[in-house]
């Protein structure tokens, strides 16, 4: 049997408290995510100051209302994955991805700065997916 690996947190919403403020505290608003990204030319943000805008994105993580340009670019993320090799803080345990994820849930969540994407096919879908991966007990049990 596969052992899966602990919960990081009690909840999604404990893991984005914890986690985002650790992550925060790491990050220096240095702005090499924010050049390094690919959506950023996509958002018309290419003349943004990185250091503002990441300034936003240490505020949004912790909870805090942010720039509308820091909540754009959070809210276009598209898991590139670019962010990540070119944080300096990499080492020291940033995962800018994930910063900017964390971001952008609690724009969502928190500070009410990004409308929830409302997605008709979203529970069709997970039911759909679902069939493909349970068994005929489970199904009948959760679907
Ligand atoms: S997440 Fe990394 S690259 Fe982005 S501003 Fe913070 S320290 Fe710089």
């Amino acid at each position: 049997m596969i052992r899966l690996p602990p919960a990081r947190a009690e909840t999604t919403e404990a893991f984005l408290m914890q986690s985002g403020a650790e992550l925060a505290a790491l990050c220096t608003e240095c702005g090499a995510c924010f050049n390094a990204c690919p959506m950023v030319d996509y958002i018309d943000l290419r003349g943004a100051d990185p250091n503002i805008v990441t300034g936003g994105l240490r505020r949004l993580a912790s909870g805090e209302a942010a720039p509308d340009q820091t909540v754009a670019w959070v809210g276009a993320c598209t898991k590139s994955g670019q962010c990540v090799d070119a944080c300096p803080q990499k080492a020291a345990g940033l995962d800018a991805m994930l910063l900017i994820r964390i971001a952008k849930q609690r724009a969502i969540n928190d500070t009410r700065q990004l409308r929830a994407k409302q997605d008709p096919s979203y529970f069709p879908r997970i039911k759909t997916f679902a069939r493909l991966q349970l068994s005929d007990e489970e199904l009948e049990t959760w679907l």
